[in-house]
């Protein structure tokens, strides 16, 4: 049998899976729905990775997101070296904390206070915790698609590894946790004002991913996000943005920036720590100051506002500019429609949904505005299509339903040679 070319990812794999849970740390990571083993990291610089066989890839998963300025740049290295040698940790606080904080604010003005977590999933449901206690209701509304991370009211119908693992509802989530958790659709007004009728007066929060990334890309329609900020006023609903991607990515002050729409609460990860754990959520002030110390409203973490993770996340932040978002744009659109134009010269269905930095091809000739429509993409042709592009040197999400992310560090050759690599596995799937 000829030695395979990942030979030392898939030792590394049956190593892992003998003790790790299912041999990964997140599921999406094992490749269980692009079909093959996981291709170990040794590891990465600028837009580049290298796996544990010696191939080298552009990466277009970029750690899901967080490093918006590319793997491993300088200034970050030098930043979080000097961080590390004056300690790692204290679990007392920091001025980066509040400098962090304050960088948060200036960006996304309705952050008038901050609570600093170490994840999107516990950031995403404090704040459900603090919408629950500022409106004493229990229900939540979120959308089908959409993910907010692993906490139990969310674990309805999920997004992202949860969809594709076909787990609409995880075993283990009481049925009481689900229970106060309503459905909508996504782009789909009438089915939120169906469900605040149905519910009315008991309804504390709508919580939805203002750009939704986790069903793959999709945008919201014109006046959906403005139409959830009346229906929330009307009934008082707290609205929550989970911007954990679209946060410091679809602009430096994130959706709610692009779309002019100011939401009570707000869910950040990913980008704000630079590629170490932060999440944090925040808001309005009298909602944020229920929160423990200030109120009564229990939250709290060992390695919250870690000093090396708010280092990350300075650099991160100071580091975003104009420029960044434009030299991403330009790259964005050369990529989205070199796509298109390949599926199409080779015969394959292809809708490309792409905005700013992130992009999702989905193998249908639907448009895809919500997950019903998301779920006629033909998952078999996109893992085939990933182990082509594996094979030449591309590494994409291992999974149909997650969007592709730019950096500052892809170069307008990075996209050239994708493309190059696209045209040929088009062919061959
Ligand atoms: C990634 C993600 C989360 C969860 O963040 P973790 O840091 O993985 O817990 C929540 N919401 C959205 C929109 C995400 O993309």
């Amino acid at each position: 049998m000829p030695r395979s070319r990942y030979a030392r990812s898939e030792r590394l794999f049956a190593a892992s899976s003998r003790i790790l849970a299912g041999g990964v740390n997140s599921p999406v990571r094992a490749f269980k729905s692009v079909g093959g083993s996981p291709i170990f990291i040794e590891r990465a610089r600028g837009a580049q990775i290298e796996d544990a066989d010696g191939h080298k890839y552009i990466d277009f998963v970029m750690s899901w997101g967080p490093l918006i300025h590319g793997h491993a740049p300088k200034g970050l290295l030098r930043e979080l070296s000097r961080a590390a040698a004056r300690g790692t940790s204290f679990g007392a606080p920091t001025e980066l904390e509040t400098r962090l904080a304050q960088r948060v604010a200036m960006l996304m003005p309705s952050m008038e206070r901050v609570r600093f977590v170490s994840s999107g999933t516990e950031a995403a449901m404090s704040a459900v915790r603090v919408a629950r206690a500022a409106t004493k209701r229990d229900r939540i509304i979120k959308f089908e698609g959409c993910y907010h991370g692993h906490a139990d009211p969310f674990l309805v119908q999920a997004g992202s590894g949860a969809m594709t693992l076909g787990v609409p509802t995880s075993p283990g989530v009481p049925a009481a946790a689900a229970a106060d958790t309503l459905l909508a659709r996504y782009n789909d007004l009438e089915s939120v004002a169906q469900v605040v009728r149905r519910h009315r007066g008991t309804i504390a929060a709508i919580v939805v991913e203002p750009i939704a990334g986790n069903m793959g890309l999709v945008l919201p329609n014109d006046g959906f996000l403005q139409g959830l900020r009346s229906a929330c006023d009307r009934d008082g609903i707290v609205l929550i943005f989970d911007e954990v991607i679209s946060g410091f990515r679809a602009s430096t002050g994130g959706a709610q920036e692009l779309f002019g729409v100011r939401p009570d609460l707000t869910v950040l990860g990913k980008i704000i720590g630079g590629g170490l754990p932060v999440g944090a959520y925040g808001g309005r002030r009298a909602m944020m100051d229920l929160v423990a110390p200030a109120g009564p409203v229990y939250q709290a973490g060992t390695l919250s506002g870690n000093p090396l993770a708010m280092t990350a996340g300075l650099w991160s932040l100071q580091n975003l500019s104009q420029r960044l978002y434009k030299q991403m744009a330009t790259l964005l659109a050369q990529l989205g429609g070199g796509l298109a134009d390949g599926a199409r010269d080779a015969g394959v269905p292809l809708q490309v949904n792409a905005f700013g930095s992130l992009l999702t091809p989905f193998f249908t000739d639907r448009p895809v505005r919500d997950y019903e429509s998301a779920l006629t993409a033909d998952t078999a042709r996109y893992g085939a299509f990933h182990r082509e592009m594996l094979a030449r040197g591309i590494y994409l999400p291992p999974s149909q339903f997650e969007a592709w992310f730019l950096s500052g560090a892809h170069t307008p050759r990075d996209v050239e040679r994708t493309l190059r690599a696209a045209r040929a596995a088009f062919k061959q799937c």
